[in-house]
């Protein structure tokens, strides 16, 4: 892993799309760089993969004790006037690493992007659509919590493009809410579920189980609210413990492995029954209504992430490029105003790019065709031969000339299969 700096830019697109990669003395910033990135390299891609746009909001009301994500207390107020200039800024000066390529999703999260005022997300998709071309039928999904649902907001987010809602309910439950630090209690839960239903056809419920002392008939009480609302799209994830959160500090009594098991296999089967079809390890979806946004993460395709902390994955014919953006909201807007906004940027080596793939279509119940692995690494498939002998013979993956994919084992045993792909 190199890291590699970039220098700042505040320079507008200087090529035209498709112009001739030369060095071009003098070319500065981020112009000068997306030049670098078209010269000759280690990868040979045949097709760029679909673009999607990130953007983070990096504020909540109040930080839940699980929560690792790059989300900060509001205390008050946020800047948000400051922000959507600095989110403008910084998407003009990516623009020449995406130069002339459709938005084929977008995906507003944070943090509590809910929290912004109607005036200033529609400022935001204004701004985006001035400076990207975007697909038809671009999905654009924003992430909302209860407790700052107000019927009126979310009429004027639809009517501003937002497509997609995407609601952080995670229970049901009164007693599990409030040991989860949620500001919202069930019913508000409940009623945030109805405005998303009134304002968005499409919408997804993010729940969670094995929730501290959970029972498996309340986590079971929890789904079958949540499918009394027929959402197009579940996300139904196991509560883990990650560092440097209060909950790994003074860790909650959680359910015993063979409860959050047997807890994680009716969740399955529940959900199944309901028509919901399991695509991902924690995504189930009604027919038509998967999450293309996060599919194209998992299938290895291209995003832009503007915003604080935000990180990007970008291809161009010979390399892949990753980067993140500073994570506290004020050092980022002053990055942006001084003119480079991304704190670390590198290079993905020939010999990551089988295990960058494997850990993100592994995790694809259906796995992916034989021949995207080398259309999206620019590497050839027998560059991980020997990994994919290995795993098969282990009973962790099933392949045939038209799929690749996790078999159950593999699924259930995720984190072992995705590391045999490391080892060189
Ligand atoms: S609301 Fe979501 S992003 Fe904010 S602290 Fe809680 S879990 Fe984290």
């Amino acid at each position: 892993m190199i890291p590699i700096k970039v220098a700042g830019s505040t320079s507008r697109p200087a090529s035209k799309p498709g112009a001739t990669p030369a060095p071009q003395e003098g070319l500065s910033g981020a112009a000068g760089a997306a030049l670098k990135y078209l010269q000759p390299g280690a990868l040979s891609l045949t097709a760029l993969p679909p673009l999607s746009l990130y953007i983070h909001f990096p504020w909540c009301v109040k930080k839940c004790p699980y929560c690792d994500f790059n989300s900060h207390e509001v205390r008050g107020s946020f800047p948000e006037a400051e922000y959507l200039a600095a989110l403008r800024l910084d998407l003009e000066m990516a623009l020449p690493l995406v130069w002339g390529r459709k938005i084929h999703t977008i995906f507003i999260g944070g943090g509590t992007p809910s929290l912004m005022s109607a005036a200033g997300l529609d400022q935001l998709m204004s701004d985006v659509r001035t400076l990207l071309p975007l697909d038809g039928d671009c999905e654009i999904t924003m992430e909302a919590n209860p407790g700052t649902f107000e019927a009126e907001k979310f009429k004027s987010y639809r009517a501003s493009g937002i497509n997609r809602l995407s609601v952080g309910i995670q229970s049901f439950n009164s007693r599990h809410l409030q040991s989860l630090g949620r500001i919202h209690d069930d019913n508000e839960a409940r009623r945030a579920v109805d405005i998303a239903h009134a304002n968005f056809d499409n919408f997804n419920l993010d729940l969670m189980y094995a929730l501290p002392s959970q029972t498996l008939a309340e986590a079971q009480a929890d789904l079958a609210t949540a499918l009394s609302f027929a959402p197009p799209h579940l996300s139904l994830y196991h509560l883990t413990l990650e560092p440097n959160t209060l909950f790994a500090k003074y860790p909650p009594a959680l359910p015993d492995d063979d409860e959050s098991a047997d807890i994680a296999d009716m969740v399955a089967e529940t959900a199944a029954g309901a028509g919901y079809g399991r695509y991902e390890v924690s995504a189930y979806a009604q027919p038509g209504r998967r999450a293309r946004h996060n599919l194209n993460y998992w299938e290895f395709g291209d995003y832009l992430g503007i915003g604080a902390g935000a990180h990007s994955k970008l291809s161009f014919p010979h390399r892949v490029l990753r980067q993140a953006r500073y994570k506290q909201p004020k050092a980022y807007m002053e990055a942006v105003r001084a003119g480079n906004p991304v704190q670390e940027e590198r290079e993905l080596a020939r010999d990551e790019m089988g295990f960058e793939f494997m850990l993100n279509t592994l995790r694809l119940t259906g796995g992916f065709a034989p021949n995207l692995f080398a259309e999206r690494t620019g590497v050839p498939l027998n560059a991980i031969e020997r990994h994919l002998n290995a795993a098969e013979a282990k009973g962790l993956l099933y392949r045939d000339h038209q799929l690749i994919r996790p078999t159950e084992l593999g699924l259930a045993f995720l984190n072992d299969l995705q590391q045999m792909f490391l080892e060189g």
